[in-house]
């Protein structure tokens, strides 16, 4: 394969993991035999330094140009919310999203077997192990809705924020659900509040009539707050959650939070026909930024999924995967996921150890 890759490095410890799945894309290409090009794409914090604004003219066409979009993360104090909105790194992860049409963010939260002992929840739910992935719609719903806030005679001020999802935006987010299933254990859970809310009512209409169409996936309805409580209490029954906005923000953080450490998650945002973004869940980190302390490992992960949801290539996400999973299991840990008095490695080590193993099998 040939491809064009865009990396937006960004700020605090954003350009350390990059580096490292760089590092790790290369290995991957020599054993695979595929050419890869980069473009670095200047966007966030560093961008703001550079040239006044922290989403610089010309960066979504220089993505758009790209197969895929890897991004470590954006953000620090020194572009804090006393910033005019255009040099804030948030507005350039909103309008990077729009701009790419990403409709779909797929997270998943695994607890990967080395690491069963980080799971807050009991033994014997962590020995069950957990591997679900959440898909959260990302352009709609009550974030993007109208708002507005007006006086009132007699109860002061008052505030609204219209939630709206249309048949369209609905169906487009639950084909990606389904089909992901069909790519792992056939299972879709949409997770709603049709008992109360309109939306969640035509959301689950919607669902029920791609039931039919995908009727080899197994399918249930789950109300939000039963969700939120079957996370803790058995997420092994969940494979593909499929949610909209507010909900998935809320029911992602949950999930990612039961397997352990930030460190370790990746994150895909796809829509339908420009590149996909994949980034680490994390932020900046800018407490640990440039001390060689960041775990690369949510980062390289998500050029595993890079792998599998853009190119379709699964053996070489398998194979970053299981080199992840060697390496866990051999004991070596970044100090974010080590236990008290434990040895650890810094970034640099933890990524030439995972191409080791890449290398070695
Ligand atoms: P954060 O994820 O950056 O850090 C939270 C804690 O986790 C910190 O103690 C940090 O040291 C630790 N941590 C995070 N990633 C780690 C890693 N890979 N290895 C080891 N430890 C790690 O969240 P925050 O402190 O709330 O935010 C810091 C900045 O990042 C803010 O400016 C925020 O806006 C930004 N942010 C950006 C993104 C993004 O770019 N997508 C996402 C979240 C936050």
């Amino acid at each position: 394969m040939n491809c064009k890759i865009a990396l937006i490095r960004g700020d605090g410890i954003g350009p350390e993991v990059v580096n490292e799945a760089v590092n790790v894309l290369n290995a991957i290409a020599d054993k695979y035999g595929h050419r890869i090009e980069y473009v670095d794409v200047l966007m966030g914090g560093c961008a703001t330094d550079a040239v006044g604004v922290s989403y610089p003219e010309g960066t979504a066409e220089k993505c758009k140009s790209c197969d895929a979009v890897l991004l470590g993360a954006v953000g620090g104090p020194k572009w804090g919310a006393d910033k005019p909105s255009e040099q804030r790194p948030e507005t350039a992860l909103l309008a990077i999203r729009k701009d790419l049409g990403l409709y779909a963010n797929l997270r998943p939260a695994v607890l990967r077997p080395a690491m069963a002992d980080a799971c807050p929840l009991k033994k014997e739910t962590a020995e069950k192990g957990i591997d679900l992935m959440m898909v959260r719609e990302l352009t709609g719903g009550v974030y993007f809705g109208k708002r507005n806030k007006y006086q009132t005679e007699d109860r002061g001020i008052e505030a609204t924020d219209l939630m709206a999802y249309s048949e369209k935006e609905i169906e487009r987010i639950g084909r990606r659900a389904f089909e992901l299933a069909r790519l792992r254990r056939g299972k879709v859970s949409s997770v709603d509040k049709a008992n109360v809310l309109e939306t969640s009512r035509l959301w689950r209409s919607v669902m029920h009539k791609l039931v039919q169409e995908y009727s080899d996936v197994a399918y249930e309805d789950v109300l939000v707050d039963n969700c939120a409580m079957q996370i803790v209490r058995e997420p092994g029954q969940f494979d593909v959650l499929v949610t909209e906005n507010m909900f998935g923000d809320i029911l992602s953080d949950e999930a990612s939070m039961v397997t352990g450490s930030i460190g370790l998650l990746p994150s895909a945002s796809i829509g339908d026909s420009a590149p996909g973004l994949y980034e680490p869940i994390h932020g900046s980190a800018p407490d640990i930024a440039g001390q060689d302390k960041a775990n690369p490992i949510a980062t390289i992960l998500s050029v595993a999924m890079m792998f599998r949801y853009s190119f379709h290539l699964f053996r070489e996400a398998d194979t970053i995967e299981a080199a992840v999973d060697a390496v866990l299991a051999d004991g070596v840990r970044t100090p974010d996921i080590a236990h008290p008095g434990e040895k650890t490695v810094g970034t640099r080590e933890m990524g030439r150890l995972i191409r080791e193993k890449i290398k070695a099998m």
